[in-house]
Order: C-alpha cells, then sequence, then structure tokens
C-alpha cells in the first residue's frame, strides 16, 4: 500500500530522533520500494560508526540493496530529512533510484538545489525525480534543537 510522503517523511524523522539520542548530526531516511513497503531504514552515524559514508541515506541504500538483493533500486523512493550531500546524490544515480523526496535545503553542502544540482547532470543518462520540502519544519527544528546543545 502506497502512503503519502508525509507518512514516509515521519518515518525518516523518527530515524533523525535517534540520531540525535546517540549524539549524532540528526539526519534521517526510508528507502520504500514502488509498492510502498518500507526496504531500508537509516540514520546519520559517521562517529560511533567512524565511517564518513555513515550518512542517514547511504544506509538507508545498502539497507534495501541487501533486502532487494539488487543494487539497483529500480522504482524505489529514498526519503530524508535533509537536501543530500554530494555522495548521496552520487549514490542515488548508481543505484538507480527512481525518486527522491527530501526535506529542509542544506544551504552549505546541499547538492540538489542550494549549492549546485548533481541529479539533473546532462552526462548522467538516469535521472532522479525529486521532491523538495517535505515536512522540512519539523527536520529543520530538529537540527536547530541539535547544534544549539553543542555550543
Ligand atoms: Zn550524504
Amino acid at each position: 500500500m502506497i502512503r503519502s510522503d508525509e507518512f514516509y517523511m515521519h518515518r525518516a524523522l523518527d530515524q533523525a530522533h535517534l540520531a540525535s539520542a546517540e549524539g549524532e548530526v540528526p539526519v534521517g531516511a526510508v528507502v520504500v520500494d514502488a509498492l510502498g513497503t518500507i526496504i531500508g531504514v537509516g540514520r546519520n552515524s559517521p562517529v560511533a560508526s567512524c565511517d564518513p559514508s555513515g550518512h542517514a541515506e547511504i544506509r538507508a541504500l545498502r539497507e534495501a540493496g541487501q533486502q532487494l538483493g539488487n543494487y539497483r533500486l529500480e522504482g524505489c523512493t529514498l526519503f530524508v530529512t535533509l537536501e543530500p550531500c554530494m555522495m548521496c546524490t552520487g549514490a542515488m544515480v548508481h543505484a538507480r533510484l527512481t525518486r527522491l523526496v527530501y526535506g529542509a535545503p542544506e544551504p552549505r553542502t546541499g547538492m540538489v538545489e542550494s549549492k549546485a544540482n548533481l541529479l539533473a547532470q546532462p552526462w548522467f543518462n538516469h535521472q532522479v525525480a525529486v521532491t523538495s520540502g517535505v515536512l522540512a519544519v519539523p527536520a529543520k527544528k530538529l537540527l536547530k534543537q541539535f547544534f544549539a546543545t553543542k555550543r
């Protein structure tokens, strides 16, 4: 059963809350297959996992690949609370992801609208459809609260 973008983004926000509780920058993601089933979840964890690629999106994409038994995630949608970075947009192209939905823009490192649009380059023969701004307010608020406690 395919649910609303907001429904899946709430699941991504749940992951972001978990990251925050673990002292990681609160970003969360889920991957949903063509039938609307969540097949991958991820939260930001570079500190705990000592992994520079430990972003929420990468973790969710990895789990989805394992679930499908395929590195190509055709028909799948990735929901993430924050605009993805260059590494994560690259991984989405490698995965042949069908659609990306994200919440808040990331003015410093966002590579979908803020600094560049890496997903709309003519040299990629794969195009990812994008929807932005879904539950951006709670996603941004969570980040603000997290950084406020760090200062
Ligand atoms: Zn990233």
